[in-house]
């Protein structure tokens, strides 16, 4: 029994002498808690090394949230540090908001809020498309059902792509809801301003689903097709603007792959016209992109004496091609020419305007 004493008294006084030996270390010995004590942790950590590999890889996999912004050089845009070890470049609606883009000829109301003339506009603006913050989405991947220009002598200032009633309509760009209503020919209307000056209209929409003002990405859903307004069946009505004036989509987008032609587009005002159908790239093309402004303006000025130099005539009762051939000097071969789908055998309605010269 003596001896059994002696011996826990030696294991006391060796405890003391470990404890003191501990406390020496601790900052702050009084609040040591053994309780707290990491040792009592450590085992069990060492045998569970699953569990500490799935610790890790908590953080390593993570669920892509945010967990820090870091700024860059443009105040439009900053870095976003995700807990997956990925990052990407969001855009700062803020300061968005107040660039001049969205805010000057900015009107929920009116189709076109713009004033300025076409000659205000420069000859060539390049437009970036994509980039490693902007992304593209086809509306429709498929053939063009009408295509943008003269149509009967009216202005078709879009495409039109097959679109059957009730199929989600997706918003090509980034951008901004600038305008979202019921507007006579145009039926349920959605346009969308984007950051790279764009406008894109889409029409005919048997309901929209955004307000101006929200901001949505490419690929967002805007409503659902349809064949309101002034439409003889299903299909959207797609146009791109520029300061106002359309110009025919078939420059950028092609339809049939689903793609854009190219990431920068370098449009020229002499686009914005009914006129200016979308011609494919060629080596001329090429040539004329790397015209000089005097060359530009050459080319323009023969364009614009061409276009005044051409001459339509509406039907009235008893005019015949051989009759209108006649009375502008001209032949009936040279006026179907002109007028596509126009033979020397069509009946000629009241009212139809035809290309004479
Ligand atoms: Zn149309």
């Amino acid at each position: 029994m003596k001896k059994t004493v002696g011996i826990l008294i030696l294991l006391m006084m060796s405890v003391c002498v470990l404890r003191a030996q501990t406390d020496t270390l601790t900052i702050d010995a009084q609040a040591y808690d053994p309780a707290l004590d990491t040792l009592e942790v450590v085992p069990d950590m060492l045998d569970q090394p699953a569990d500490i590999a799935s610790r890790i890889s908590l953080f390593a996999k993570g669920n892509g949230a945010p967990i820090d912004t870091l700024d860059v050089g443009d105040a439009r845009f900053q870095i976003v540090l995700m807990d997956d070890n990925t990052w990407k470049i969001i855009k700062n609606i803020s300061v968005l908001e107040g660039d001049d883009l969205f805010t000057k000829n900015w009107n929920t109301r009116l189709v076109n809020p713009f004033r300025d003339p076409l000659d205000s506009i420069p000859y060539r603006v390049t437009i970036p498309l994509i980039d490693s913050v902007s992304r593209f989405v086809c509306p429709h991947q498929g053939k063009v059902f009408s295509r943008f220009g003269l149509r009967h002598g009216r202005r078709h200032q879009g495409c039109d792509v097959p679109y059957p009633t009730g199929t989600p309509v997706y918003c090509a760009f980034d951008g901004r809801v600038r305008l979202a209503e019921r507007h006579k020919g145009y039926g349920n209307l959605v346009i969308i301003r984007h950051e790279n000056g764009l406008e894109t209209f889409y029409g005919h929409l048997s309901r929209i689903d955004v307000t101006p003002g929200q901001w949505i990405h490419a690929g967002d859903q805007i409503g659902l097709g349809g064949s309101t307004g002034r439409s003889s069946g299903p299909h959207l009505h797609f146009e791109t603007r520029y300061n106002g004036f359309a110009f025919d989509p078939e420059w950028i987008v092609d339809f049939e792959n689903g793609k854009l032609r190219r990431n920068a587009f370098v449009l020229k005002r002499s686009y914005l016209s009914a006129y200016s159908k979308y011609v494919p790239e060629s080596i001329d093309e090429e040539e004329e992109i790397y015209m000089t402004d005097e060359q530009i303006r050459a080319e323009e000025e023969r364009i614009a004496k061409e276009r005044a130099a051409m001459k339509y005539h509406t039907i009235k009762s008893g005019d015949t091609l051989s009759g209108l051939a006649v009375k502008y000097g001209t032949t009936v071969s040279k006026i179907c020419n002109l007028n596509p789908g126009l033979k020397p055998t069509t009946i000629l309605s009241l009212g139809r305007k035809i290309r004479v010269k």
